[in-house]
């Protein structure tokens, strides 16, 4: 009897698909025991709940269910009891309302055991009456619990693998495994999309057909000896996919072993880093590269100098400092897309003059630098120079146009210093500038002469920040005389800085004054100076004098709205426009960012008058000349100097006296100083004399006196 019940439950067994084991299993049993319900349920980890996964019920399978293990028969079961009621159930476990509900008499439960000895589920019938065959029943349920149970673990088993499979399948990261004799046995999709290659394609075959020669052969060698010792190992390797690309990736290879702990398998993970270094590599070229010449940059200039420092104690280095000569001037004339172009160009010029280990670097606007790292023998430096010095006097080609373009170059070597990679630069460019100074398209190396004058020119802007605080700056006055009027009609007011009981000259402090931003505060107060002493003077009698007052380049306001500060300064002391002509020099008639156009055609019709100082020794300056209104023409001192003795200054005097007259402007020759000087300038047809021979500038105390004693008879 008990045979042919087994029999059927095999029967029906054999005939169900593996994964309704379960369903099959409770409807053959419960037809078998004749039980009104059969079910399977799975315990929770604290055995508190139990949850069904198949209930069968007079042939059918019906919806599984949850319920409180706590007062029922179950909870017997779930410490790994077996529980049986023959009749009244409920009266045993009156607090199990399911048996209310499912109007249960007879009850039989066996605990599923795992192979650890632990329960995790339970086998249960029921019956709504009180049954028969308690023994065949519960044998029965012993019999097929383990069947069951196997089961239940094949059924979780393939259920992990099922998804550790498609983790695997799914990764992001490429995978790929391999036999012991490193063959590959399986790979995922990523590995596909990222190699190009199908599983049928590297099937048996060795990774190292994946091998590009990107690698060092030492990089190989330290894996499999990382592997061979640890198992394991990770890195950067170059690898080829199907197409032949060579790509960067990220490997991890590890070993699985067997029971006997020898390698079975090798699995490796690998993703392609290609973007992420791309990104890598950008950010390190906006960090540490010109994005314009593509030459390095300041930043990695002095890194690489303080590594040249730090490897100086054997070798001998050195730095060259350079500065593009008139950059400014040819990016305002010619606008900066020119200016661009001359930079890459320059930068190109310099390349070919250095090794390829010696670095390049644009530090500045138009400053460059080398940092020659094998300087030994001066040789190399002077070669270096040399080079430079050849490829800028080559003419630059730029949009059809033909310029000249040279460049000042300031060196300085050093080996086993204390020194940082700031105060080396910082001497190459003091050397650069001392190129500069001695005439441009020339070469200095760094003296301690030179840093004595870098401080000292420090040391002159504290002194000089002080006096303009304390007021010790003065201005004197000196006359210009008017040669067809015979007597003098203006004064130049000049600077004077008596600097501890030293005077020092405007042509040592109006410069550093314009390069430290303190030429504004100085202006100010030379015009403010200027306008009172007139006012004074005016109010003497003098009533037709004008005063030329000397105004830098960098006091040009940027902004126009404060263009009308010197008209009310004038204003403010109760002169008129008139009475004030600014003298400016030709570097404020360049075009410019300032708005020196707008400024000079508004301070002339307000009725100011314009002098060009120094004429003649700046550069191209007729072009500027038409343009920019000009009353006066100064001639620089230096031309009148020299003219009696030379003929060719002589000639440039007559030349510049008479192009002024044809474009309708007067003409001042500065630094007459003697009876020779006025006699050739009044032949020339000059129109006002300034200097010495007259009188030196005057403190204001002395105006009156000098313009009441003036004779020009007694000088003729
Ligand atoms: P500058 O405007 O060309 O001024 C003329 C300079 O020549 C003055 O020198 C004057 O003293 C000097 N000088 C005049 N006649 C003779 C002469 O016969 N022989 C010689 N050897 N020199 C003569 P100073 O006062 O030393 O000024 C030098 C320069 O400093 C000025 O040249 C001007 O560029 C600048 N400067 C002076 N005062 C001011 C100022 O208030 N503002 C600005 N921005 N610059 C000023
Ligand atoms: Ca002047
Ligand atoms: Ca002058």
């Amino acid at each position: 009897m008990v045979e042919e019940k087994v029999k059927s439950i095999i029967d029906s067994l054999s005939n169900a698909a593996s994964d309704d084991f379960i369903e099959t299993i409770c409807l053959s049993l419960a037809q078998a025991i004749k039980a009104d319900f059969v079910f399977v349920a799975k315990l929770n980890q604290e055995h508190t709940t139990a949850t069904t996964l198949s209930v069968a019920s007079k042939g059918s399978v019906l919806d599984n269910f949850t319920y409180d293990l706590e007062s029922t028969p179950c909870e017997n079961v779930s410490d790994g009891a077996v529980c049986s009621l023959v009749e009244n159930t409920q009266q045993a476990y009156p607090e199990d309302q399911l048996l209310v509900d499912m109007n249960i008499a007879g009850y039989v439960g066996v605990p599923l055991k795992n192979a650890k000895d632990e329960t995790d589920s339970i086998l249960v019938a029921l019956y709504h009456q009180p049954f028969k065959n308690e023994k065949e029943v519960t044998s029965l349920f012993l019999l097929f619990s383990g069947m069951i149970k196997k089961e239940m673990e094949k059924q979780e088993l393939i259920a992990e693998l099922k998804t550790r499979n498609e983790i695997i399948e799914e990764s992001k990261e490429a995978i790929v495994v391999c036999d012991k004799d490193k063959k590959i046995t399986s790979v995922n999709k990523a590995f596909s999309r990222i190699s190009g290659y199908s599983f049928k394609e590297v099937q048996g075959k060795n990774p190292s057909i994946f091998k590009s020669e990107l690698n060092d052969r030492s990089l190989y060698v330290d894996m499999w000896r990382s592997i061979d010792d640890t198992g394991a190992w990770s890195g950067e390797i170059w690898n080829k996919k199907k197409s032949g690309e060579i790509f960067p990736e990220w490997l991890s290879i590890n070993t699985i072993c067997d029971e006997n702990n020898e390698i079975s398998h090798y699995i490796a993970f690998f993703f392609d880093i290609s973007k992420r270094k791309a990104s890598e590599s950008k950010i390190y070229k906006q960090a540490n590269y010109d994005l314009l010449t593509g030459v390095a940059n300041r930043f990695l200039f002095s890194k690489e100098t303080s590594l040249a420092i730090n490897s100086s104690k054997s070798t001998q280095s050195a730095i060259l400092h350079m500065d593009l000569d008139l950059f400014k001037e040819i990016n305002d004339v010619y606008g900066h897309d020119f200016g661009d172009e001359l930079l890459i160009q320059s930068s190109e010029r310099l390349q070919s003059c250095v090794a390829e280990s010696d670095c390049v670097a644009r530090i500045s606007g138009d400053g460059f630098a080398i940092l020659l790292s094998n300087a030994d023998s001066s040789e190399v430096i002077d070669n270096t120079v040399t080079c430079i010095l050849m490829e800028f006097s080559k003419p630059f080609i730029i949009k059809q146009n033909i310029l000249h373009c040279t460049l000042s170059i300031g060196i300085t070597s050093f080996s086993n210093t204390n020194e940082d990679a700031g105060e080396i630069m910082k001497k190459a460019e003091t050397a650069m500038y001392h190129a500069k100074d001695s005439g441009r398209n020339s070469y200095s190396y760094f003296t301690q002469e030179m840093q004595d004058k870098a401080h000292y020119r420090l040391n002159l802007k504290s002194q000089l920040t002080k006096a303009i605080k304390n007021k010790e700056l003065s201005v004197v006055y000196q006359p210009v005389v008017s040669i067809a009027h015979e007597k003098t009609t203006k004064f130049e007011a000049l600077v004077r800085w008596n600097n501890q009981g030293k005077w020092t000259s405007p042509v040592e402090f109006i410069p550093l004054a314009e390069e430290y931003s303190l030429i504004k505060e100085i202006g100010e107060f030379v015009l403010s100076e200027a306008c009172r002493t007139l006012k004074k003077l005016k109010s003497q009698g003098f009533s037709d004098i004008v005063f030329n007052v000397n105004r830098s380049v960098y006091e040009i306001p940027l902004n126009k709205n404060e263009n009308d500060q010197w008209l009310l300064m004038i204003e403010l002391h109760g002169l008129q426009p008139s009475d004030i002509c600014f003298e400016l020099t030709e570097s404020a008639l360049a075009p410019d960012k300032r708005n020196n156009e707008v400024l000079f055609n508004q301070l002339r019709s307000a009725g100011c008058t314009i002098a060009l100082d120094d004429f003649g020794t700046g550069y191209s300056s007729l072009s500027y000349l038409r343009r920019i209104p000009i009353d006066y023409i100064k001639i620089d001192r230096s031309f009148i100097t020299d003219m009696s003795t030379n003929q060719n200054d002589n000639i440039l005097v007559s030349t510049i006296i008479a192009m002024s007259k044809a474009l309708g402007k007067k003409v001042v020759a500065e630094g007459v100083e003697t009876k020779e000087h006025l006699q050739l300038l009044t032949e020339l047809g000059c129109d006002y004399i300034q200097g010495y021979y007259f009188s030196k500038p005057l403190p204001e105390e002395k105006l009156v006196s000098f313009l009441n004693d003036f004779s020009y008879g007694s000088f003729n």
